[in-house]
């Protein structure tokens, strides 16, 4: 059996983009007003937990708080990774919105030939941050 993954907000509904946009926002206020150096509200990560390991995703909510607080470079120290795909994200939703706006035709937002690649990055950046060389990208 041969399945397709499903797309990623498609074309002609926009209540995911809109449903995203208010869980987005608001899991950004949340992060704005609950530091989550000092609030236990947030889970740990259990790769960490289990193996004193950075994960790629591990510094993601303190980077967050920093970039909603203009403290870029603290947040790229906390995961670079983030903020780079943030940017990336930002960049991509703004194109993919601008030519939802003036009808022209868009792709999928995310394509999956862009699942291994990001793979394969995630994958370094983790093996650098663990490596005392790469203790800058640690959190
Ligand atoms: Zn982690």
């Amino acid at each position: 059996m041969n399945s397709v993954p499903p797309k990623i907000n498609a074309a002609g509904s926009r209540l995911p983009s809109f449903i995203m946009a208010i869980t987005m926002s608001g899991i950004a206020v949340m992060v704005f007003f609950l530091n989550p150096a000092t609030h236990k509200i947030y889970p740990a990560c259990q790769f960490h937990q289990l193996t004193g390991l950075n994960c790629p995703g591990c510094g993601m909510t303190r980077a967050a708080y920093a970039l909603l607080h203009g403290e870029f470079l603290t947040a790229l120290h906390d995961n670079a990774l983030f903020v780079f795909a943030l940017a990336t994200l930002a960049v991509r939703g703004g194109w993919f919105g601008w030519n939802q706006l003036s009808g022209r035709a868009n792709g999928e937002f995310f394509p999956a030939k862009f699942l291994w690649p990001l793979l394969v990055v995630a994958l370094v950046f983790t093996l650098l941050r663990n490596l005392p060389a790469g203790a800058l990208l640690s959190p």
